[in-house]
């Protein structure tokens, strides 16, 4: 079993005090920091998605610019047999660097990777502190890969969700969560910054560039959607306005009148998805300055057409759902007395439902309770059965967070699970 509690301590800890690298949300979210040729308007967009085929080309010059892969992950111990990642949840965790205001707080690093994979949860200040006592508290987590600070963007897309890009353009449904409490590094990780694009915009990069040397076969279509559940409201991210319905229909769920775009290239999708955080619901809460209540959902879907004497035949559609989860912190946390606390319950709503749901996985249920919450409708096509679903569990590195920390660790151990239940069922 690989998660024996057997605590091997590392012969070298970590480096205790991560290197200062905190990028503004509003850097994000693209207030200062726009992309070249500026936002674009939903008009622009929407005369985007209007007509033409993805262009065999080049897309436009390199949002991508940073990162590069360098740290010497070792990509093939996560997908050691990737034929089998079917039917398999992959869990990550990633730690984002030590943030100035924890720093400012004389608050220690307590967690510690090691082997790339495991993950050391400590109160204690120091390794003789560890030693002494590390029977009593701490704990030990191993995962199929983990990620200390820094690590590049593109090593974490390319660990957690190059492969999926892959089975979609060969049909099969894929999603990767971002969980985690506020201020943990979801936003990053999905989205990025212009510099340090996240998994979202590498994902859609990466697609062009594979249909790109595809292009011979057929043509692929690439639409994309990115849509919020916020207090269990379903809103177009791209297209603002009023809830929308989720309905059934023979494709399974979808939310009736979601604005899809056709997209093209990545500079257009990172504008675009600035654009759509831009109106993502955050609202102030006592415990967070801007605790984003929202669960965003980028979907993409890749449609691979293969041109018939008369007429277009769709041959394979794969979906890529992307998932940039609410703060996982307690309602608690927050201000019971206002508005909030609803929003809260609601939220709790989506991801107690999301965890029921893994928790019917890990089971073996045949009835999972996608039902119950409309984030989980959403993702029923995206989670368990025949799909690729991977997980980042976001943390802190500070012991400031020492609590949210252990519950995300735990919650992620959860979901690994079904990966193992899976094979063993094999
Ligand atoms: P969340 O979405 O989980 O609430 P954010 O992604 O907004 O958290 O991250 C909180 C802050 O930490 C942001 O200022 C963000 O730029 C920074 N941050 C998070 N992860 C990283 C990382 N891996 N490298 C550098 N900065 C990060
Ligand atoms: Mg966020």
């Amino acid at each position: 079993n690989s998660n024996s509690n057997v605590v091997v301590l590392p012969t070298s800890v970590a480096d205790e005090d991560s290197k200062e690298n905190i990028i503004g949300l509003d850097k994000i979210l693209g207030f200062s920091c726009p992309p070249k040729g500026g936002i674009l308007t939903n008009t622009v967009a929407r005369k985007l998605s209007m007509g033409g085929l993805v262009p065999q080309s080049e897309p436009k010059a390199g949002l991508i610019g940073g990162g590069g892969i360098k740290s010497g992950l070792e990509l093939k111990t996560i997908t050691e047999n990737s034929s089998t990642v079917g039917s398999r949840i992959l869990v990550f965790v990633r730690v984002r660097p030590m943030a100035k205001k924890e720093k400012e707080a004389g608050s220690r690093n307590c967690v510690r990777i090691v082997n790339r994979r495991e993950v050391y949860l400590t109160e204690f200040a120091s390794e003789k502190d560890y030693l002494r006592l590390k029977r009593l508290r701490g704990r030990h987590f191993t995962f199929d890969a983990s990620f200390p600070d820094p690590t590049p963007q593109q090593d974490v897309y390319s660990s957690t969700t190059a492969e999926l890009v892959e089975g979609v353009l060969q049909g099969k449904n894929g999603s990767v969560f971002c969980y985690g409490p506020t201020g943990a590094g979801k936003t990053y990780t999905m989205l990025g910054t212009m510099d340090n694009p996240g998994v979202m915009v590498l994902a859609i990069k990466d697609l062009f560039a594979k249909i790109r040397q595809r292009s011979c076969d057929g043509n692929h279509v690439v639409h994309l959607s990115y849509l919020e559940v916020y207090n269990e409201m379903v809103r177009d991210l791209l297209s603002p306005g009023r809830p929308l319905v989720l309905r059934e229909d023979k494709q399974g769920i979808v939310a009736a009148g979601l604005t899809q775009y056709r997209a093209y290239s990545t500079d257009e999708v990172m504008a675009l998805l600035q654009q759509g955080n831009k109106n993502r619901t955050t609202e102030p809460t006592r415990a967070n300055e801007t605790s984003s209540r929202s669960h965003a959902i980028l979907q993409v879907v890749a449609e691979y057409r293969v041109r018939h004497a008369s007429m277009n035949v769709v041959n394979r559609v794969g979906k890529l759902s992307l998932i940039d989860l609410a703060g996982s912190e307690r309602a608690l946390a927050t201000d019971q007395r206002t508005l909030r606390s609803l929003e809260g319950a609601n939220i709790n709503r989506s991801l107690l439902a999301l965890s029921s749901c893994i928790n019917a996985l890990v089971e073996g249920k045949k009835h999972i309770p996608y039902r119950n919450s409309k984030l989980t409708q959403l993702l029923k096509d995206s989670l368990g059965g025949v799909c690729n679903t991977v997980m980042i569990a976001n943390i802190s590195p500070s012991n400031i967070s020492f609590g949210e920390t252990q519950n995300t660790l735990h919650w992620a151990d959860r979901a690994k699970e079904i990966r193992t239940k899976a094979c063993q069922a094999d």
